[in-house]
């Protein structure tokens, strides 16, 4: 199908042609990329206008579900709503623990909802980069609500919490050591956590993690947008907590507008994803350059074997490829 079409279904919010837009901007061939340009600078104009949610969590702790009952509420509110998923396991492991195929069914069948599973064969980096655009396509054709999902592995849930609005956390029930689970730097990045699973004899194990998490949470630095963060108790299994959810995001996303921080944080975070880009790039014609290629195993072997020290083989490196040839 020529880019042209792509774009205007994109734009008419055809599905069909959605799916196809993602796979162009995911496709590794160079010759495509001329291609995958021109798509993403034309739907440009129409992005930005939905609300961008990061939600991350252990594998087990519910996400699919909760992602599953929450965006079936939206569409019930006549919501459009888009998933995508970023799983840095699929490339670790040859598997995904985000197990793409079984997932969400009900969801998917949903006119309103477009789940899109997680490229299988890129690196972090390389999945990250890929849902980025993906997700502005799908803001594009008129998604308002756009779900990035991810596990907390690696920097996944970094990558994540720096494309969207908000980030939030799912957590099991319980205190303790549930508690010592959550990796340094992620409360951080959370902007709303949901303890989820607190339904039956849960609920009082869920309340005990509530407010432990609460408390560590006071501990934190105060953040520059001033924004306090809620931890709310869900049970996705039994759809409950799930409105309540949707109006603690809108709330936040009121309060991050009203102070101005809603643009900053896009702002810097396009900002920020310009240098990324160009780190990669630079990067990637750094490691081609012929001249490169044949010194760098060598120089590496040196490194290794103590002969040089690491920052006079940097400098060498880099010595030789400014050099003109
Ligand atoms: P993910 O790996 O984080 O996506 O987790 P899943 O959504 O696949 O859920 C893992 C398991 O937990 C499944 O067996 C779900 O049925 C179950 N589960 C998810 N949410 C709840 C909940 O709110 N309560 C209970 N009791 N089980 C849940």
């Amino acid at each position: 199908m020529h880019v042209d079409n792509i774009i205007k279904g994109v734009i008419k919010s055809n599905k069909r042609h959605l799916a196809k837009a993602i796979t162009l901007v995911e496709s590794k061939s160079l010759s495509k990329r001329e291609d995958a340009d021109k798509l993403l600078n034309s739907i440009l104009p129409y992005t930005g206008n939905s609300i961008r949610l990061g939600i991350s969590g252990v594998p087990g702790v519910g996400k699919s579900t909760f992602i599953e009952s929450f965006g079936k509420f939206l569409t019930s509110i006549g919501k459009k709503v888009a998933v995508l998923a970023v799983d840095p396991s699929s490339k670790i492991s040859g598997g995904s623990i985000l197990g793409d195929k079984t997932r969400m069914q009900e969801l998917a069948k949903d006119h309103a909802a477009f789940i899109r599973p997680s490229p299988s064969d890129e690196s972090l980096g390389g999945v990250a980069r890929k849902t980025r655009e993906s997700m502005l396509i799908c803001e594009s054709a008129g998604y308002d609500i756009i779900i990035v999902e991810t596990v907390g592995v690696g920097q996944s849930e970094i990558e994540v919490a720096s494309m969207v609005d908000c980030f939030t956390l799912l957590q099991l029930p319980g205190a303790g050591d549930e508690l010592q689970g959550i990796k340094k730097g992620i409360m951080e990045i959370s902007d709303i956590i949901l303890i989820n699973k607190a339904e039956g004899e849960n609920i009082h194990k869920a309340q005990l993690a509530k407010s432990q998490i609460e408390n560590a949470l006071h501990i934190l630095k105060a953040r520059d947008d001033n924004w306090m963060v809620k931890v709310l108790l869900v049970s996705a299994l039994n759809n409950e907590g799930v409105e309540r959810f949707w109006e603690v995001l809108l709330h936040f996303i009121t309060h991050m507008k009203n102070g101005n921080f809603f643009r900053l944080k896009r702002k810097k975070q396009s900002v920020d994803w310009m240098w990324k880009l160009l780190d990669e790039e630079l990067m990637r014609i750094f490691k081609s350059d012929e001249r490169i290629k044949e010194m760098l195993v060598s120089t590496e072997e040196e490194v290794r074997a103590g002969h040089i020290n690491p920052a006079s083989a940097a400098k060498t490196l880099l010595d030789v490829f400014l050099k003109k040839k």
